[in-house]
């Protein structure tokens, strides 16, 4: 078991398949982003024995993320491999959902279990602006096959911009009142590639809850006030579905964290927030024996730091977010 020294059991991994992406939403990458050289980047093989490393130490969740995951080469195979991996018992994905409605049913069969997609708005215009090249129809046809493949409960995430998306927050919301999905609101996280928008136009978790609460009435509690994952969840009375805030810089979850993040070049990065990360590739290509992967792996764990440092002004600035894995 993979714990910290505060005590946490470590055992999810989201691991990034790959920084490049068929967008460039305006508060993750800058439109003229370059990306690394593939032979920088873990190759199939590598993630699949990586994979096998962390579920042999206790990992039994994992998802898929990147960048856009379904860019990768060989992605079906990929998730195949990862499914068939002893120990993993839940894999899911995050996507902008572009290319699902190709690939819901390849990767259901696969043995993905769920998607998150990513959709700040319903409205065409609105979405082409934040997303740069983006065209909301593909996500929509996109959404529709996931939850036809059963990659369910869906969850849709939403970031919301100050003067892009605010008042879209409602039209989103309002899906919930026919769809067994759970609409979910992030607060925008500082990295570099955007830092600027990232820290001037966020709006926090509980400016978002007052603003659907004035226009649609009071939400209730949902799941009996726990959380679902990160997320804080809560129902319009009588909808299909739910709503959940993700406030990871107003309200930090950091004490309840069992994450760790492996980035598309094979480094180990134990908190999202916080710039440290430790090479597996690197040792990985020069022959280290599986033992001595796993001790690195548990020292790195060990180390975990206890939470992010944006009170204290401390901004991730060696990465972009699309390269870390959100
Ligand atoms: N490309 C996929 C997607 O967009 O869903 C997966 C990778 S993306 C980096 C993962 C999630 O992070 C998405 O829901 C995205 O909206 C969110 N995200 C991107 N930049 C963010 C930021 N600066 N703060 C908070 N969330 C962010
Ligand atoms: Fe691509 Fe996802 Fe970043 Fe948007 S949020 S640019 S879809 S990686």
């Amino acid at each position: 078991m993979a714990l910290d020294r505060f005590g946490r059991k470590i055992h999810y991994l989201r691991i990034s398949l790959t920084d490049h992406c068929n967008l460039r939403c305006i508060y993750c990458m800058p439109e003229d982003m370059t990306f690394r050289p593939n032979s920088e980047m873990l190759q199939d093989d590598e993630i699949l024995l990586l994979a096998r490393l962390f579920a042999d130490l206790g990992f039994d969740k994992i998802r898929l993320t990147g960048g856009e995951p379904t860019v990768r080469a060989n992605i079906v195979e990929i998730v195949r491999g990862i499914a068939a991996t002893p120990g993993i018992n839940s894999i899911s994905m995050t996507t902008n959902g572009v290319l699902l409605a190709k690939l819901a049913g390849p990767l259901a069969a696969a043995g993905l279990e769920r998607v998150n997609v990513s959709l700040d708005t319903l409205d065409p215009a609105k979405f082409k602006r934040m997303t740069r090249w983006g065209k909301l129809e593909d996500v929509w046809k996109g959404i529709l096959a996931a939850e036809q493949a059963g990659l369910t409960p869906l969850k849709l995430n939403a970031v919301v911009v100050r003067g892009y998306n605010e008042e879209d927050t409602l039209d989103l919301v309002r899906l919930t009142l026919d769809h067994p999905w759970q609409v979910r609101f992030i607060e925008m996280m500082p990295f570099a590639g955007a830092t600027a928008i990232q820290v001037q136009q966020r709006v926090t978790g509980a400016e978002i809850q007052a603003h659907i609460e004035q226009a649609l009435g009071p939400m209730e509690v949902a799941n009996g006030g726990e959380l679902d994952g990160e997320a804080r969840m809560l129902h319009v009375p009588g909808a299909k579905g739910q709503v959940g805030f993700i406030s990871s810089v107003s309200v930090p979850f950091c004490s309840s964290c069992t994450r760790a993040r492996l980035t598309a070049d094979g480094l180990l990065r134990t908190c999202l927030l916080r710039e440290h990360e430790i090479n597996l590739l690197k040792p990985l290509r020069a022959g280290a024996t599986l033992e001595d992967l796993r001790k690195l792996l548990l020292d790195a764990i060990w180390e975990k730091p206890w939470g992010h440092g944006l009170a204290e002004g401390e901004i991730p600035m060696n990465r972009v977010m699309s390269e870390i894995g959100g």
